[in-house]
């Protein structure tokens, strides 16, 4: 075994920010049957954003929330923290499948970030939300071309490592103010407090089974009893849909990350790094780091890992092999921070759909909701999906579901083996493609054409 892969066998197997000595003790489950206007179905980002702003919008709604296994254990709870304004999985993303109404999208993403600024202050919901922005860095020489043609924010070498300083920078692109850093767990659970608080019933350990409708209620079955409800939003991200119909829409990949032990304030100043920015690296096999409020670093990313049938399972959330790469490239990012150790490694799954945005619908005659794909940017757009939600579930045309986005789906995966043999072919190609300043082989290039695409 080498050096790294030691190194991160001392971690503990376990997210870091969910492992909080103050974690919330867990709600009772629902016991028996139950009735309400909205039912949620997911204890993460999107149910959380969906149940609370019901309650704000229509007090007298009564509204329940049901989650299968504890609120924020998900993606919500593990990832990296990034909230970013983009609702698109980037600019370039975005501009590509929606260009007539990309400048919309844009300035709904400002404005939904905002609001999370907003929420946040407002129900003193203490997730440590740093507006930092954030740093894109080029290590290779070709994505130094592809930042200089960005208009503002370049920063040259020299730059760049004078706000954060590894030997492997070459140029930054700076987003100073569509990125906010929150410790997410404690998002996710500040903002079932505040669901709470105005009178959103939470049931946690509560799986539901199946949904089924009636010309005026829809029956959602958990393992001890119905909720009848009269309408139904789904945030259930990568996990089966209750809709099967969608489960072609998505498969779930495994995402993973590593955290440090708090740098000394020696360490912190030997990589600069003051005005805290979430950094991403700009390959398709991309990494992405951060500081914490106690100054450890996450880093996480390059590796995204499909198995076979779109199989979840508690222990693909460990991989020691992905782990010990992560920590060689820490240390080739950091060569200062030799000696650092590992406190936690964990890994979850994102569900990621071939346009990696999210993707909006109705089922069950319009009684039901959903709003999935979110790829591995879900922080801040899953509040953006549920206000999608819940204005389908209006019925009212908004400026919402008027969206091209919201109107639209993403191209489905195909069935197996070929969904496997398609990540692994493009996966294959990404990597190769990384290996050659960018250049994308012919598999890419007919994915592209056809407005398919594999990320994370
Ligand atoms: C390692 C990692 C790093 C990431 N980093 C970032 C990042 O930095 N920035 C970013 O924007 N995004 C990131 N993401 C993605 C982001 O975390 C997600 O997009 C977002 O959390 C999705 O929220 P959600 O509520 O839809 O899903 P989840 O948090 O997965 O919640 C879904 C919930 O539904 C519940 N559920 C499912 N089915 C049922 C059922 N039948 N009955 C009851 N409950 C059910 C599940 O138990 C789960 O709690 C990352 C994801 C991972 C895994």
């Amino acid at each position: 075994m080498s050096q790294f892969g030691r190194l991160v066998l001392a971690a503990k197997p376990t997210p870091y920010w969910l492992d909080q000595p103050d974690a919330p003790p867990v709600r009772e489950p629902l016991l028996g049957d139950t009735a309400c206007d909205l039912a949620v179905v997911g204890g993460g980002f999107s149910g959380l954003w969906t149940a609370l702003l019901a309650k704000q919008l229509h007090p007298e709604r009564s509204v329940v929330l049901v989650e299968g296994n504890r609120i924020g254990w998900a993606a919500s709870g593990r990832n990296g923290g990034f909230c970013e304004a983009s609702l698109t999985h980037g600019e370039a993303n975005g501009l590509e499948r929606f260009p007539a109404e990309f400048s919309t999208l844009e300035r709904l993403g400002a404005e939904n970030l905002a609001a999370i600024e907003a929420t946040v202050a407002k129900y003193g919901i203490e997730c440590d939300f740093e507006r930092t922005g954030q740093l894109a860095v080029a290590t290779q020489e070709y994505q130094v071309e592809e930042f200089r043609s960005v208009p503002g924010g370049f920063l040259d070498t020299a730059a760049v490592r004078a706000e954060v300083n590894s030997p492997t920078y070459l140029a930054g692109l700076w987003d100073k103010d569509g990125c906010a850093m929150v410790q997410p767990a404690r998002l996710a659970w500040g903002l079932a407090d505040a669901g709470a608080q105005l009178g959103v019933r939470i049931y946690e350990r509560t799986p539901v089974i199946s949904l089924a409708s009636s010309a005026d209620e829809v029956a959602v079955r958990t393992w001890s009893g119905v909720i009848r409800a009269k309408q139904v939003a789904l945030g259930t991200n990568a996990f089966p849909a209750l809709v099967k119909r969608l489960r072609a829409y998505t498969v779930p990949v495994y995402d993973y990350v590593l955290m440090t032990e708090p740098l000394s304030s020696a360490q912190l100043a030997s990589i600069g790094w003051q005005h805290r920015q979430g950094i991403g690296d700009s390959a398709n096999q991309f990494h992405y780091y951060r500081l914490t409020s106690d100054n450890r670093i996450l880093f996480g990313g390059y590796d995204a890992i499909y198995h076979f049938g779109r199989t979840i399972r508690a222990s693909y959330d460990q991989r020691p092999a992905t782990f010990e790469k992560l920590a060689g490239h820490f240390f080739s990012t950091f060569p200062q921070l030799e000696g650092l150790s590992f406190t936690h490694r964990w890994g979850g799954a994102i569900d990621t759909c071939t346009r990696f945005c999210a993707f909006f619908g109705t089922a069950h005659r319009g009684r039901v909701a959903y709003a999935l794909g979110y790829t591995g940017l879900g922080v801040g757009a899953t509040r953006f999906g549920a206000r999608v939600m819940l204005d389908l579930l209006s019925g009212a045309e908004t400026e919402l579901t008027s969206l091209d986005m919201v109107r639209s789906k993403p191209v489905p995966f195909p069935p197996e083996p070929l969904a496997y043999l398609g990540v692994q072919a493009t996966r294959w190609s990404l990597n190769h493609a990384d290996r050659n300043s960018g250049k994308r082989n012919l598999w890419l290039r007919t994915l592209d054409a056809a407005g398919m695409g594999f990320d994370s």
